[in-house]
């Protein structure tokens, strides 16, 4: 499954680029991109233009399709990976493919190498293809931004991904190092190992266990929470070193619910001991034990990553302004660049985050959608 062609994109000349990437950029605000309009986007003839869509349509990477009022393209799983990998493989940083080596409900996981031949690990995000079928009818005047929910939820979880190894690699984190990223994809160090959930002998068990939880607070102490902190985003390598992996869902420690994600991450691990290895301590950390002394959420944001975010936001027309006061908040926002270290902004931010939550609430990624946000919105 998964499997990636990856000779196709030798073949694929700079038209056909052209005219995915026109379809790309259609679909922001068009379910169906008729062939009219990709040719207007392309800047190619229409004739030519037509050719190129049949074509992509016969390498999967278009899907044509009837619509209610008129037939058009869209991109599929794979034209999207195509359209990244192009620019990745431009760069050097990826130029041949490997194994598959993971499948999540929400990435695939490939060993690619770079142009020196190191292998290095790719990981595709695929969120929100199927979220929209119980969508509530007051939200049908958007229905023209399902086809691009998945492309833009993807592209928001790689980008977030990538932004948080940078901040925590930066850090001196046991974390994989980031290496690249372009639309729904992250390219980064590859972890020789495996994930502690296949692991069911350690050398000092309490050792491990005590290097999680000092992780955990350490995360705390720099101002984020994981949440997600198990066995199967903690890798373990061929020397026993906990490498954690897995960063969309991370948040703020000024979250709302901060207190309890945090508890849910130290629950987890205590959990695993107990079962796996029947280890048991008294010594475990709550959220009071942190003492802030970094703020990575405002790094992150000061990076320009986020800024990116909403831009693209904007540029998708995805941010839903949802009252006066959050209108306010963000054009004051806009106004005052660098506040970046006021923790107003932080509010801010994590009300636009949340606005999109509750836009695209039955995404999977858990805090990517954060649930209880989006019950006491709705
Ligand atoms: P998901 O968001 O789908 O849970 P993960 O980032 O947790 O994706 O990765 C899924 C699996 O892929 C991991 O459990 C691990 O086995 C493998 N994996 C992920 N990143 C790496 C890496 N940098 N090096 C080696 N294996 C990895
Ligand atoms: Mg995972």
């Amino acid at each position: 499954m998964g499997k990636l062609n990856v000779t196709i994109l030798r073949y694929l000349t700079g038209e056909d680029f052209r005219v995915l990437t026109a379809i790309e950029m259609g679909m922001k605000n068009h379910e169906l991109v008729p062939a009219s309009l990709a040719a207007q986007i392309a800047n190619l003839r229409y004739g030519g233009v037509q050719k190129l869509l049949k074509e992509l349509c016969r390498h999967r990477l278009l899907s044509y399709e009837r619509g209610k009022n008129y037939d058009g393209y869209r991109l599929t799983n794979t034209g999207y990976d195509y359209l990244a990998l192009k620019v990745l493989a431009r760069r050097g940083t990826v130029t041949s493919f490997g194994n598959q080596i993971g499948v999540g409900k929400e990435s695939n996981i490939y060993i690619v190498a770079n142009d020196e031949g190191e292998s290095i690990c790719l990981k595709l995000h695929r969120l929100g293809r199927t979220c929209f079928r119980n969508i509530k009818s007051k939200r049908d005047y958007h229905q023209h931004r399902k086809s691009a929910s998945w492309l833009y939820l993807s592209r928001i979880a790689a980008t977030r991904e990538y932004a948080y190894m940078k901040a925590l690699y930066d850090r001196g984190f046991p974390v994989p190092k980031p290496i690249d990223f372009n639309r729904h994809c992250v390219v980064m160090e590859l972890v020789e190992g495996g994930p502690l959930c296949g692991v069911y002998k350690v050398g000092n068990v309490g050792l491990l266990y005590d290097e999680l939880m000092n992780l955990i607070v350490k995360l705390g102490n720099h101002g984020v929470i994981h949440s997600d902190f198990n066995e199967f985003n903690i890798m373990i390598t061929n020397s026993g070193k906990p490498i954690l992996i897995d960063f969309p869902q991370m948040i703020s420690t000024e979250h709302v619910e901060a207190a309890a994600y945090f508890e849910r991450d130290v629950k987890c691990v205590r959990d695993f001991f107990k079962r796996r290895f029947g280890y048991e301590s008294e010594l475990y950390p709550t959220f009071h034990d942190i003492s802030r002394e970094d703020y990575i959420d405002v790094e992150t944001k000061a990076s320009g990553i986020t800024k990116q975010i909403k831009d693209f936001l904007k540029e998708m027309d995805m941010v839903e302004v949802e009252d006066e006061e959050t209108e306010d908040e963000c054009s004051e926002n806009a106004n005052e660049e660098d506040r970046s270290t006021d923790e107003n902004e932080i509010n801010v931010q994590l009300q636009v985050e949340n606005s999109v939550r509750s836009e695209f609430m039955c995404t999977s990624k858990e805090t990517l959608v954060n649930a209880k946000v989006n019950e006491k919105k709705d």
